[in-house]
């Protein structure tokens, strides 16, 4: 392979991708990373260009130093474009070490750029240091299609790999290093690191596209007045239990806001609104994280209580009658007494489908309304 063919099209290619990059952010200043990755290509591509350089132009500050600090800069900014894709948050002390390890690595550069050997040594270490971080990074991603992600975290260690085969080689052939401070023999570990970097820039895109698509999905499966799961996706996460652990025994619980429509009469429908995200907050505080929860009509929540029994759930609905009567008596001030009806119905996934459990919590439900309200009734299961 003609390495310089190569090069030159790896910074065109470098250069078209770091442009439409930079187009998408424009297109959406939201999104920080469009920008940092377009910025990570603009740098790959003026710092091998310089060091194409390195053959014609006399200055081994700007054709080492400068070149190398911007290859590194690449990766970098890679990685800092990643941090919005990963539940890995910036803590101040992180930052500090961030900043720390980028100061020491260019002071480093600083003092070795008119020894190749030691600085291409350095650079190398550098760059699969970084690789490393940008895999540790997709490791925590918010990202969930795992063969994506996954791709993507090959490709970075495999880089970090290559970085790193180029370091012991120049330290194996110390003695005949050429003027890029490498040995002949790196010549293909350069390449990779070149198509690697490459590649990297074409995938980058492709993580945002799915994350906008993460966003999307959530939106869709939620209530935008409760944050709650809308009816569609509760039922839908009810099929998957179902599916997953028929053998657990679980509770249906239904529950209605009381006299909700003198609510709104009395008070307007502002407030009625409030008071059913104040309802929604109540019963994600007080149930527990992986109990299924959600607003499956205007005034109505369903929940699945998880591996329970009977007398417990009895006792959590009762509880929830007292909470939302004693907490949201008021609301913005005005008098509303708040109250809710509760009707529930304990079953095993395996013997009845959630429909009928369904049913019988909502005629439990309606017992409870019936017994006056503010109230909670343990409903049977026909089996007729
Ligand atoms: P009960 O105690 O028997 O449940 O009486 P209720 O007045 O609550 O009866 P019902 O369930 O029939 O009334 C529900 C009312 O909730 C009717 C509707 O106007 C109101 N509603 C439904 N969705 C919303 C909403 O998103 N916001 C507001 N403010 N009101 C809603
Ligand atoms: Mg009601
Ligand atoms: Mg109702």
């Amino acid at each position: 392979m003609h390495l310089p063919t190569v090069v030159m099209v790896a910074l065109v290619i470098n250069l078209i991708v770091g442009a439409y990059l930079y187009l998408l952010y424009l297109r959406k200043p939201k999104d920080r990373c469009f920008k940092l990755w377009s910025y990570s290509c603009f740098c790959f591509v003026s710092g091998a260009g310089l060091v194409v350089l390195r053959a014609y132009l006399d200055s081994d500050f700007l054709t080492y130093f400068i070149a190398d600090c911007l290859l590194l800069l690449a990766p970098v900014y890679v990685l800092a474009g990643l941090v919005q894709f990963s539940r890995f948050r910036y803590t101040r002390r992180r930052r500090q070490l961030a900043v720390g390890a980028l100061v020491l690595a260019i002071i480093t550069f600083l003092l070795s750029y008119s020894q190749p050997g030691v600085l291409s040594v350095a650079v190398a270490l550098a760059i699969a240091l970084t690789f490393c971080l940008c895999a540790y990074l997709l490791h925590k991603s918010i990202i969930t299609e795992p063969m994506f992600t996954r791709t993507l975290q090959t490709v970075f260690l495999l880089h970090a790999a290559v970085m790193l085969i180029q370091a012991i080689l120049v330290i194996d052939n110390w003695s005949h290093l050429n003027i890029h401070g490498l040995p002949e023999t790196s010549v293909y570990s350069l390449l990779s690191h070149i198509l690697l970097t490459t590649l990297t820039a074409l995938l980058l895109p492709w993580l945002s596209f799915l994350k906008l698509e993460r966003k999307l999905t959530l939106k869709s499966q939620r209530d935008g007045l409760t944050r709650l799961a809308n009816r569609e996706h509760f039922f839908n996460q009810l099929d998957r239990y179902w599916q997953l652990h028929p053998s657990v025994p679980v509770v249906f619980m239904m529950i209605d806001i009381d006299f909700f429509k003198t609510v709104n009469d009395t008070f307007g429908h502002a407030l009625g609104d409030q008071a059913i995200a104040s309802v929604a907050r109540l019963l994600s505080k007080q149930l527990r994280s992986n109990d299924i929860i959600g607003r499956i009509g205007g005034e109505e929540y369903a929940a699945l209580l998880i591996d329970i029994d009977k007398q417990t759930a009895l006792k959590i609905g009762q509880r929830l009658c007292q909470q939302v009567a004693a907490k949201l008596k008021f609301i913005e001030e005005k008098k509303v007494e708040l109250t809710i009806s509760i009707g529930l119905v304990q079953i095993i996934p395996a013997q009845h489908g959630h429909k009928i459990a369904f049913k019988a919590a909502d005629e439990a439900l309606y017992a409870s309304k019936q017994a006056g309200r503010n109230t909670v009734t343990l409903g049977k299961i026909n089996t007729v």
